[in-house]
């Protein structure tokens, strides 16, 4: 299902997955936001795939993408959105990945607050709740993507647990 709106006061395109590399790993957004992509070719990335689509049969409005820029798993009746997660960890990127969307959707003017993070490999899904503080740290958190975007260099890599089984490992490690 595609949505369309404007909102003007987005400086820079920012897509969920943005949110989540911010948290990540700030190189991997860099070079995502700039379009140096593996991640289409990643396992992981298809596995995600591949969960979200057996997780939400006959529930909801499925792929629900706004504006071009924002694809969320599943909206049901416009009060409470989903997003599929295919580790076993609750993790501040899913946690901020999700409220970004709440956060976008409720600059459209749609009053949702809260939203689940599903975990269908640990058949457990997650409630996470948006505060009105959430959206002065989110806005904080946006003007920190934008700058690390703007950068003419990506960050450094730096080795961590998560580096290897990154798409953009050889990229920056070999
Ligand atoms: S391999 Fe590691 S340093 Fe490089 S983009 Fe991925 S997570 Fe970041």
């Amino acid at each position: 299902m595609i949505i369309c709106f404007s909102l003007e006061n987005f400086k820079m395109r920012i897509t969920g997955n943005m949110v989540n590399y911010f948290f990540v790993c700030k190189r991997k957004l860099w070079l995502f936001q700039h379009q140096i992509g593996f991640e289409q070719t990643s396992e992981r990335v298809m596995l995600g795939k591949l969960l979200d689509k057996t997780s939400y049969q006959g529930r909801g409005l499925h792929h629900v993408m706004i504006d071009n820029l924002i694809d969320i798993d599943m909206v049901e009746n416009w009060q409470l959105i989903h997003e599929v997660k295919k580790s076993n960890a609750l993790e501040p990127a899913a946690v901020w990945q999700l409220k970004y969307y709440i956060y976008y959707l409720r600059k459209k003017g749609i009053s949702i607050s809260k939203g689940l993070l599903d975990y269908p490999r640990l058949k457990k899904c997650v409630k996470i709740d948006y505060t009105s503080k959430d959206e002065e740290i989110m806005e904080n958190y946006i003007s920190e993507i934008e700058q690390i975007c703007k950068q003419s260099t990506p960050p450094k890599p730096e080795l961590k647990s998560i580096c290897k089984s990154c798409a953009f490992y050889e990229y920056c490690f070999s």
